[in-house]
């Protein structure tokens, strides 16, 4: 179910009309960012393993369903735009959209965390291509979901993913960002910063690595 509000953009005075979500009965917007952040690092993750057409299919029905919410009503996922790429296009459009990620998580870690969450490049970004819609759970809770759009760039729907996680946990923003030197994967951790499939590759062949001890 939505409802148009009215929403204030404190910068510029002007109001713009969006749509607010509200999520199903019993459906928390906590819920919805765990998903979220498990449909990013499923991605960026699984590109860096060397995903293919398949694999992409797999989480677009999967992971990245639970985190989105979609305009219109399911049956979209055969027509989805990033399916219909040539398999050239397809590998380019899944490393840019992994790229973007490191990229922006990179710039994050290396300016601090001086920055509002909510002005971080990526999160701007998201909100002017309506990549986010606002939302509430029927706790009364209010956030942010990412608009799962078919037709849309896929770096841009992975983006709005990110700028969610951002939104909702700020606190990890730079603090827990952990992007593994060697492989580039990505993880959100209290501490350490080697990847676990990294870690375990050293442990069982400590020569193939230098010892982090
Ligand atoms: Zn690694």
């Amino acid at each position: 179910m939505l409802h148009k509000v009215l929403l204030v953009n404190a910068m510029s005075t002007t109001i713009r009309p969006l749509l607010q979500v509200n999520l199903p009965l019993g459906k928390r917007l906590a819920e919805v960012a765990a998903y979220n952040r498990e449909a990013l690092l499923s991605f960026v993750n699984g590109v860096a393993d060397g995903w293919e057409r398949r694999d992409l299919a797999a989480w677009l029905v999967g992971p990245y369903r639970h985190a989105t919410w979609h305009p219109t009503e399911p049956a979209f996922v055969t027509h989805d735009a990033a399916l219909t790429l040539s398999h050239v296009a397809l590998e380019w459009t899944l490393t840019d959209a992994r790229f973007e990620v490191v990229a922006a998580l990179q710039a994050v870690c290396a300016t601090g965390g001086q920055r509002d969450n909510d002005e971080l490049p990526f999160v701007v970004a998201a909100r002017r291509t309506n990549g986010l819609v606002p939302a509430c759970d029927d706790l009364g809770n209010t956030g942010w979901i990412a608009i799962n759009d078919p037709r849309g760039q896929l770096p841009r729907r992975v983006g709005a993913l990110l700028a969610v996680d951002a939104l909702v946990n700020w606190r990890d923003y730079p603090a827990r960002i952990r992007i593994c030197a060697r492989c580039e994967r990505l993880a959100f951790a209290r501490q350490g910063d080697a990847c676990a499939r990294c870690s375990a590759k050293m442990k069982a062949d400590p020569r193939a690595e230098p010892s982090d001890g």
